[in-house]
């Protein structure tokens, strides 16, 4: 590898590991923008001299602090919050709150570096942060999940703003959870703005945003296969995932032609060879969104395969869009996919490639888009959902929606301009990473040491 061949790239490694111990996630994501960027930065000594990956790979702040709620049979629960204000270089921390059981300080670290290379590709001006908790909602009622967003807000407030810090939703966090902290904030301050985003559209919410990161990353995938004059359409496509993110990347694949094989949650995936259509997708929002069901449901509905505690990779399909969570695809998977015939990997989730997985792609010169530039289509919207707000305006569906596609139009210009290689093959990765960090360094260079 680069980082190997380097002696700024292995201290400067060696370093990041024991000054962040233990923090596997963070450790791995750091670890690929650095073999990236490691020919740019020996060729441009202005960020080496001025230590700005050094500089990037510590958070400006984190914040971590006890959450104490009431469960629904009276007895006292405790949880941990946090928020990883990681640079604010080129505007207000901005990025998702995570409520899941994994959650801790590595995993939003990392969540909260790919963050800030991601917001910078989208064109917008949004510095990187992400937040959440080890609460799991799974199995909560209503009341229950209300009374810990009430709780986690009631300090989270004190740090957060519309021009300092803007959170909104990721795993775990969806209408219902922004909807919670949004009243506890507005009461908690006096102060209705535009704090988070991802708020419901009758109260301040951008109309596409639930839509974004999945008809954002398709975006992305289609504007990859139009350099090879391809399209999704007949394409069998397998998608991980069955939550906000990979629902709308199925609509979207579904519009465009495309032939949807595969969903899954972490009890198992469904493999529907007809292909999942529109009112089958119905079911499926249904069923998770409403009834906050299991997607084994979907096997049993309609008759078809379920593999309990599997992914769905094994699948033969021509484009895998993983849109469930971090590495959720590793080297054999990768493999097995490429043996199937696969010519396009896409990321709706953050980091949901293993490194050995990106090595496999890499070296079949298949197309592959990673998270922090296929996925940006969420970020993107909500810092539409931020400009809507300052205006006190809203734009309509269409005019949104080509936003949307124009910043992952430009994100794919972006990443093919610094990852073109000498042969013409686009390492997608390098240019997310290179076109990334160049804006967010130079506004840093800009401002002096802080
Ligand atoms: N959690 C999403 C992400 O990973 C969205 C963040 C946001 O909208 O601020 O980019």
């Amino acid at each position: 590898t680069r980082i190997e061949n380097s002696s700024f790239g292995k201290e400067f490694m060696n370093n990041l590991i024991n000054r962040n111990p233990g923090e596997v996630e963070f450790h791995q994501a750091v670890h690929e923008v650095t073999e990236s960027l490691l020919d740019f930065i020996e060729d441009n000594p202005k960020y080496k001299n001025a230590k700005i990956l050094e500089r990037m790979s510590e958070a400006e702040r984190i914040i971590i602090f006890r959450v104490p709620w009431v469960d629904d049979k009276g007895n006292i629960q405790v949880n941990r919050g946090y928020r990883v204000e990681m640079n604010s270089a080129i505007g207000p921390y901005k990025g998702g709150l995570r409520f899941h059981p994994t959650v801790n300080l590595g995993i939003l670290k990392f969540l909260a570096f790919e963050q800030v290379f991601k917001n910078s590709l989208t064109t917008l001006p949004m510095g990187g942060g992400k937040g959440g908790s080890d609460f799991d909602p799974k199995q909560k009622t209503d009341g229950e999940v209300m009374r810990f967003c009430q709780s986690f807000m009631t300090e989270l407030s004190k740090h957060i703003g519309p021009n300092t810090d803007v959170p909104a939703g990721d795993i775990g966090v969806g209408g219902r959870e922004i909807g919670f902290l949004f009243g506890q904030y507005k009461r908690l301050r006096n102060e209705f703005t535009g704090v988070l985003t991802g708020k419901g559209r009758e109260w301040g919410g951008s109309l596409i945003r639930p839509e974004a990161t999945g008809y954002g990353n398709v975006y992305f995938a289609e504007e990859m296969l139009k350099t090879q004059n391809d399209n999704f359409k007949g394409k069998i496509v397998s998608i991980s995932g069955s939550g906000n993110v990979a629902q709308f990347t199925a609509e979207k694949i579904i519009e465009l032609g495309g032939k949807v094989v595969t969903l899954s949650d972490s009890s198992g995936f469904i493999y529907d060879a007809d292909g999942i259509d529109e009112e089958k997708l119905k079911f499926v929002m249904r069923l998770k969104n409403i009834k906050r069901g299991r997607i084994e449901e979907y096997a049993k509905k309609f008759g078809v395969e379920y593999h309990p505690n599997e992914r769905p990779w094994k699948i033969k399909c021509d484009v895998a869009l993983p849109s469930a969570t971090q590495n959720e695809i590793n080297k054999e998977e990768a493999e097995l996919l490429i043996k199937n015939g696969c010519i396009c990997v896409s990321e709706g989730a953050n980091m949901p490639s293993t490194p050995e997985a990106i090595e496999v792609y890499l070296k079949n010169k298949i197309l592959f888009g990673p998270g922090k530039a296929a996925n940006a289509g969420g970020v993107s919207v909500s810092g539409l959902e931020m400009s809507q707000n300052s205006l006190r305006l809203s734009w309509t569906r269409e005019e949104v929606d080509a936003q949307l596609k124009r910043i992952m139009q430009d994100i794919h210009t972006t990443c093919v301009k610094y990852g073109k290689n000498k042969d013409g093959f686009v390492n997608y990765m390098d240019g997310a990473n290179i076109g990334g960090f160049v804006k967010v360094a130079e506004a840093m260079l800009a401002q002096g040491l802080v």
